[in-house]
This record gives structure tokens, C-alpha cells and sequence, in this order.
């Protein structure tokens, strides 16, 4: 498995277009009313009566935060008002009712917490949620299980973190962005560095077995100079793994990142360098380049994964675990049973009133046909090990690859004249210097953007960078 990186900033500017993330194939833009809570109840059903043995992942949203970020793009509620939350767990807790009677006893492996500001929940709200979880489905309680939440290190301190742990979690993660007061105070975010590192030391103490941080290049009044100290002080923490992302300006989508002043963001030219100086240090401390923004430590469970073949890709991310369903809970989240995805009310009135109703508050989603799990399979591969085995599509899906991808193979030569990638005759390599492009790569066997191909409703999508 390639795990190298080379960096090109030439082929970065040539390929800076925009694009999905690939969380999901089709992408939640493709998701319709027509998958609603009846279709929704019955594909679980059968889900869990064709596979009883699989195992589950719950994802619990938790939309409040009581500061805006303003470079924010997440669903979110802003407000103070602490005593929102009440009604909130009230309503998952029904929601957890009505989902859980459709899995049977199917074990929980994996669990996720995420906002908004999951840590908006004081400790008893927290400790309440994770019994109406326990109380209602099978959780893992081995080491193997991988029960994580995103936490605000700006609203937790010592004794919250031992919380949870004692209540399950063994993986956290947390947005750090950058430590430069600067930048903090041009996207009205404080955060000390102080605090945050006695969050990533005090969780490494109470046994949290990864720890996660993300970072964002891009943002206003980020300087080469100021980033670099930035990521000194990641490296000397050591998380287990880092996130970059990078910071996309679309204040007509997201209205909260009308906060950023345009002439405080970084040109082209700088973001560049930022990308190139954080890879490089990064991988001078020795972590992997997972893909899609991802570095791990050579030792962590996503390196060990992606070495041994058995990374998967899904709406957190990269994971260890595939083969679960994923049941979404909480406001505007997504699920993913069987061969089709779901997602929640995105109103807050909307999804309290389905559940008054004793209803699921589904909103919209799709059933993937074989060719969308076909390209689905396809796009996970490249994005996950930067490779694929044309015999093993065939196996898997009946077909001939060469014939059924032909104009597909035809779009990826640009890819091999730039050395991204190499065709052979038993599948795709992506190169060294093609991993940071591995998304335009996988966009190519994505129906839904191509040309004369499946009819969709058309993405607004970030660059690449
Ligand atoms: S970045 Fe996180 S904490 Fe900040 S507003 Fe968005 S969801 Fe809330």
C-alpha cells in the first residue's frame, strides 16, 4: 500500500477545482423526499433481518455551540440559553426509542458525538445520553470498540474529561484551527494553547486511546511564520492524528462567514505555502499521510488500516470500521442503512414535531442502485488506498471493467500524463504526487458530475485548495 506523499505545488494549481469530499456516494445533494420514515423503517428492517451479525454505528448530532466561529460551515445553532439542550435530549431520546426497535440486538462498535459543540450537554445531560443509548441498543464495551466525541477544550476541563471516559469514550477530537491570537480573534475564536494542551495531556492520563486534532490553513491573517509555531506545538503534543482542512471562503452559502474580512485571507501563492510547510512538518515528525487531509502516527489504527488494506471511508471520515450501519440521531444528521443514506429534519421546529408525532424525523435521502454502489466502492478505494484491482470490481459486481468504465479510463489519461497515476492492465496506482489529488481522481467515476451521465441536482463544492 503507497503511503508516500510527494507535493507539487505546479500540479496542485493546475487541479485546484472544486469538488466532494466523498464522505458519501451519490453526495447528500442527491438526496430526495422520496426516501422518507416508512421506506426508511422497512430498509432497516431488512437490513438487520439479511445481516444480524453486523454491527452498528449511532451517530448522536448535537447542533448548539454558545460562540460563533466564523469560518464555520457546520449546522449549528448559536445561543447562550443552556436550557435548550433539555428539550433536546428529550428528543432524542424518543428519536432513540423509534430507531432502535428496527436493529434488533445488533452490537453498537462504534459511536460518535458530534455538533455543534457536543460539550454544550453539562455532565449530567451527557451521562443521560449515553444510558438512553445503552438502554436501548447493545454497546460494546471491549477495547475494540471506538466510542469518540469532538470536544470544545475552550468548555471542558480535568474533571469533564474523566467523565468521559468513565462513561465510555476512549477517543476524542478537537478543533485547535490555530494557536496564533491573531488569526483566533479575526474568526472570533479564543482558544488558549494552554488549555488545549492540558486537554490532549489529561486525556492521554484517564486513557483516551487517540486523540484527534484539526487545523485550518486559509484562515484570516495566517502567516507563514505564525503557522509553523502553530504546528511546533501540535507536533510537541504528539496526537495520534491530525486533520487540515482548508478554509473555504463561500460566504453566500454560509452567511456566519460574513464575520471574515476578504482582504485578511491569505492569496493563493500563501495558502500554498501554509499546505506545503504543514506536510512538510508533519511528515518530518513521522506521520502518515492518510489521505483527504488525514495524518496519523505510523502506529495509530488508521496507518495500521491503511497498510493492512482495511481502511473505509465514511461520514466521520476514515475509520477502521466498515462494515457497520450507521443510525444518525439529532438534528440533521445522516444515517447510512444498507444500500441507502438518510438524513434528518435540518429545522429544529420540523424535527421536534415528527417526533410529537411518534414519527422519525426523516427528511429526504437515497437508495443506491448497483451502479452507485459500484462507483461507491471505486471512489473508497482510490480514496483509501490509492488503489484498485480491476479483477476484484469484476468479481464483485459482475461486469467488465474496461468496457463498462471506457470513457471513465479515456478521462483518466490527463492523470497518467502528469504522473498522478499509473493504468496497467490489472488496475489504477495513484503515484506519490497524485495522493493530495486523489479527489479529482476519484471524480472522474462520479456519474452524477459527469457529462451526458445520471441526472442530478448539480453541488456547490470547495476547491481543492
Ligand atoms: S466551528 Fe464548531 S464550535 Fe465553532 S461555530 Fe462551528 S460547530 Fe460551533
Amino acid at each position: 500500500m503507497e503511503q508516500r506523499l510527494e507535493f507539487s505545488e505546479a500540479l496542485l494549481k493546475k487541479y485546484d477545482q472544486t469538488g466532494p469530499r466523498y464522505t458519501s456516494y451519490p453526495t447528500a445533494v442527491q438526496f430526495v423526499p422520496a426516501l422518507n420514515a416508512d421506506v426508511y423503517s422497512n430498509i432497516a428492517q431488512t437490513a438487520s433481518q439479511d445481516n444480524p451479525e453486523q454491527p452498528l454505528s449511532l451517530y448522536f448530532h448535537i447542533p448548539f455551540c454558545d460562540t460563533l466561529c466564523y469560518y464555520c460551515g457546520c449546522s449549528k445553532i448559536i445561543t447562550r440559553d443552556y436550557s435548550l439542550a433539555i428539550p433536546y435530549i428529550e428528543y432524542i431520546e424518543k428519536e432513540i426509542k423509534l430507531q432502535a426497535p428496527l436493529f434488533g440486538n445488533r452490537l453498537v462498535t462504534q459511536l460518535h458525538l458530534g455538533g455543534g459543540t457536543p460539550t454544550f450537554l453539562d455532565n449530567q445531560q451527557m451521562t443521560s445520553l449515553m444510558q438512553m443509548a445503552k438502554d436501548a441498543f447493545t454497546l460494546d464495551e471491549s477495547d475494540q470498540r471506538e466510542f469518540s466525541i469532538e470536544i470544545d477544550p475552550r468548555s471542558v476541563d480535568n474533571e469533564r474529561i474523566e467523565l468521559l471516559a468513565n462513561i465510555g469514550f476512549n477517543r476524542l477530537s478537537m478543533g485547535i484551527q490555530d494557536f496564533d491570537p491573531q488569526v483566533q480573534k479575526a474568526v472570533n475564536r479564543i482558544q488558549s494553547k494552554e488549555d488545549t494542551l492540558n486537554v490532549i495531556n489529561h486525556a492521554r492520563e484517564v486513557g483516551f486511546k487517540s486523540i484527534s486534532v484539526d487545523l485550518i490553513y486559509g484562515l484570516p491573517k495566517q502567516q507563514l511564520e505564525t503557522f509553523s509555531v502553530t504546528l511546533d506545538s501540535i507536533i510537541g503534543a504528539k496526537p495520534d492524528r491530525v486533520a487540515v482542512y482548508n478554509y473555504a471562503h463561500m460566504p453566500h452559502l454560509f452567511k456566519t462567514q460574513k464575520g471574515i474580512k476578504e482582504v485578511e485571507l491569505p492569496n493563493g501563492e500563501l495558502k500554498l505555502k501554509l499546505l506545503a510547510l504543514t506536510i512538510e512538518k508533519l511528515t518530518n515528525a513521522g506521520y502518515i499521510y492518510i489521505g483527504m487531509d488525514h495524518f496519523s502516527l505510523p502506529e495509530d489504527e488508521l496507518s495500521i488500516a491503511q497498510r493492512q488494506g482495511t481502511l473505509h471511508r465514511n461520514f466521520q471520515g476514515y475509520s477502521t470500521q466498515a462494515e457497520c450501519d450507521l443510525i444518525g440521531l439529532g438534528l440533521s444528521s445522516i444515517g447510512k442503512v444498507g444500500n441507502s443514506y438518510s438524513q434528518n429534519e435540518k429545522d429544529i421546529e420540523s424535527y421536534y414535531s415528527a417526533l410529537d408525532k411518534n414519527k422519525l424525523p426523516i427528511l429526504r435521502g437515497v437508495e443506491l442502485d448497483k451502479d452507485d454502489v459500484m462507483r461507491r466502492h471505486i471512489i473508497s478505494e482510490l480514496m483509501c488506498h490509492s488503489a484498485l484491482t480491476f479483477t476484484e470490481i469484476e468479481t464483485m459486481f459482475d461486469i467488465n471493467f474496461k468496457e463498462y468504465f471506457k470513457q471513465e479510463l479515456l478521462d483518466l489519461e490527463t492523470f497518467t500524463e502528469d504522473n498522478l497515476l499509473i493504468i496497467s492492465e490489472d488496475g489504477l496506482q495513484i503515484t506519490p504526487s497524485g495522493r493530495m489529488l486523489m479527489r479529482n481522481i476519484g471524480m472522474q467515476f462520479d456519474a452524477y458530475l459527469k457529462p451526458g451521465g445520471r441526472k442530478g441536482k448539480k453541488g456547490t463544492y470547495s476547491k481543492l485548495i
